[in-house]
């Protein structure tokens, strides 16, 4: 068959990477792709994932029998919604569904109707009485833009001044249309874990949990990032947590969605603080995660073909997942500068991999025959082994051998 993938950074790459080993997969395309993504398949260019009109013509034309959403912004702009009208099987949910992430106040909506434990919360349109409930309420603040809005929108803060600044902010156009609504909620407080599965309808397949690391620096020092590794198996999470997560959150908000009519198919990210009153949700996701992602999908013992399939044609609930035994560790190579200042263009030699090691690309492109950094998070080096220590001795060794000015990483990742 032939498949067309959405998306082009390292949660991409891995999620490509997976689906080439699918026997029934005899063409991978990939838009806009990668460079690790361009050996595995073609690359197409030249077309805006938000005009989702032209992704669902190319890939029509394309005569595609399946396509992988990977990224949220195509998900809440209605790529979904085009590739249906068109007929084309598809793998994500559409905008109406995709709002359990591009909606921060749809989500809270559903969550409260489904009775799903989560952060109390209000939403705001006015300035005036939003600062009012900051007032009435104590600290920690949280503060969050509705919408989508790369990851910046939101504040957690001690500073009621500083809350108060940021519900402006949003309010005022900072993060354009995405903040034209605050949500103030409680603050949680706990371990924050991921939950991911692949759902449709009410019928949910569970992900093996991964831990990732979001701060810069060894320690968790440093700015917050996009994620500078991760690693899975998890052994220290709570006994069930998937299963629980699952039951009490995945499946009564999947039961809400569709009977108010938006079904839900695709992959869902459940963000959980692990509260001293048990898991409470922090927030949806219409997707993987990165780079969690990197070091599930090469656990995966089951095709994953097989498991979207199931989830497209309504017989997910007929399907399991197995797993590897090996553990797998990543380490993400950021660029120099990352993440404020980062700057691109440097070059970037790659070794031969041995056994047990895989590099899934995000931040580069190729000028001519040279590969280049041209993104923050450049690439992502994993290892594969009996355990994590010997999973973490592979990623790092390879980390090492990548070699590009510049670089670097966190060196406690697993560890
Ligand atoms: P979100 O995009 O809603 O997940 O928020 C981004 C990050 O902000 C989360 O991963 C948490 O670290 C933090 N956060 C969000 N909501 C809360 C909350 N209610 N209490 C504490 N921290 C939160």
């Amino acid at each position: 068959m032939r498949v067309l993938l959405v998306g082009g950074g390292g949660r991409e790459h891995a999620i490509g990477w997976k689906l080439r080993q699918s026997s029934r997969v005899d063409r991978l395309m990939s838009l806009p792709g990668n460079p690790g993504l361009a050996e595995l398949g073609s690359v197409i260019e030249g077309i805006d994932l938000h005009n989702v009109g032209g992704v669902a013509t190319m890939a029509g034309q394309l005569g595609v029998d399946l396509v992988v959403v990977g990224p949220e912004a195509p998900l809440a702009a209605g790529l979904v919604d085009a590739l249906d009208r068109d007929k084309i099987p598809v793998w994500g949910p559409n905008r109406a569904a995709a709002r359990l992430e591009s909606s921060k106040k749809f989500a809270k909506e559903v969550m409260d109707r489904a009775g799903v434990a989560t952060a109390r919360w209000e939403a705001f349109t006015a300035e005036a009485p939003a600062l009012a409930f900051l007032e009435a309420n104590p600290a920690p603040y949280v503060v969050k833009a509705d919408g989508l809005a790369a990851g910046k929108g939101v504040l957690v803060t001690e500073d009621r001044e500083a809350a108060g600044d940021w519900v402006r902010r949003c309010l005022d156009g900072e993060f354009g249309p995405a903040g034209s609504t605050v949500v103030i909620e409680e603050y949680l407080d706990g371990p924050e874990v991921s939950v991911f599965a692949l759902c449709a309808g009410t019928d949910v397949v569970g992900l093996e949990p991964a831990r990732d690391y979001k701060r810069l620096l060894a320690g968790d020092e440093g700015p917050n990032t996009g994620g500078m590794g991760a690693f899975s198996p998890v052994s220290e999470l709570p006994d069930g947590l998937v299963d629980d997560t699952i039951e009490r959150v995945m499946k009564p908000v999947l039961a809400t969605m569709a009977a108010e009519g938006s079904p839900y198919t695709g992959f869902l990210y459940a963000g959980l603080s692990l509260t001293s009153d048990g898991p409470r949700v922090l927030e949806f996701n219409c997707r993987l995660g990165d780079p969690e992602t990197q070091v599930i999908l090469p656990r995966m013992d089951t095709d994953l073909v097989d498991l979207i399939e199931a989830g497209v044609s309504g017989s997910l609930g007929t399907v399991t997942c197995d797993w590897s035994a090996l553990a797998a560790v990543n380490v993400v190579l950021a660029a120099r500068g990352y993440p404020d200042q980062r700057q691109a263009g440097d070059l970037i030699r790659l070794p031969t991999l041995d056994e047990g090691e895989l590099v899934f690309h995000a931040g580069t492109s190729l000028e001519g025959k040279q590969l280049k950094t041209s993104g923050g998070r450049v690439l992502s080096a994993v290892g594969l082994g009996t355990s994590v220590e010997e999973a973490r001795r592979r990623a790092y060794g390879l980390a090492d051998r990548i070699k590009f000015p510049g670089k670097h990483y966190r060196s406690d990742i697993a560890s």
